[in-house]
């Protein structure tokens, strides 16, 4: 990874504009938070006997809840798999359903994985300086496929909010495992 400093990237001075925070907050999802959304359960388990690895974080503006305004942040998922099954960020719907966002991946590699509530899924590789538009209405997971921490800025309107639960019991209809030392997109068997 390059020298590059997310954290303070983001000391835009809000305060002087609205009074919201001026430092971007930062929320880490360990592997014991997620176990269970991996299809290999054993395999987590066997990990978490000996470490909780950090699987991804994400960096965030206190930005108003608003319609008309814009949430922002910087996401940063780590390389690592769980049998097989690369690192994933857990991913989600929007609650306000028919609201797209836009990623753009400042390093790594990896992939989009998104399906919509009908179930058509579609899957776009993230590649460094490249955008990639999730649509209105999808489901969004990024899946590291690299060897070094996949990096992405995000931005998506405001007051979408975040709805986790209805893609947790299940998972996504496809998930991205190694094969032969590359990734491969291969039908969840839970579906
Ligand atoms: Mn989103």
């Amino acid at each position: 990874m390059n020298n590059f400093n997310w954290d303070s990237s983001f000391c835009v001075d809000f305060d002087l504009i609205n009074g919201y925070s001026k430092k971007a907050e930062s929320t880490k999802r360990y592997l014991s938070q997620m176990k269970d959304m991996y299809y290999d359960t054993a395999a987590a388990e066997k990990i978490l006997e000996r470490e909780d690895p950090l699987i991804y974080e994400f960096y965030e503006l206190g930005y108003p809840e608003r319609d008309g305004d814009l949430a922002f942040g910087t996401t940063i998922l780590y390389p690592g798999q769980v049998g097989g099954e690369y690192f994933m960020t857990k991913g989600h719907f929007h609650v306000k359903l028919a609201t797209a966002e836009v990623y753009f991946t400042l390093s790594g590699e990896g992939y989009m994985v998104m399906e919509d509530p009908e179930g058509h899924t579609l899957e776009m590789p993230l590649e460094k300086g490249q955008a990639l538009y999730v649509p209105r209405s999808y489901a969004h997971r990024s899946v590291n496929t690299g060897k070094e921490p996949l990096v992405m800025y995000f931005t998506f309107a405001a007051d979408a909010g975040h709805d986790y639960g209805s893609i947790e019991t299940k998972g996504y209809h496809k998930m991205v495992v190694e094969r032969d030392g590359k990734p491969a997109i291969i039908p969840n068997p839970k579906w």
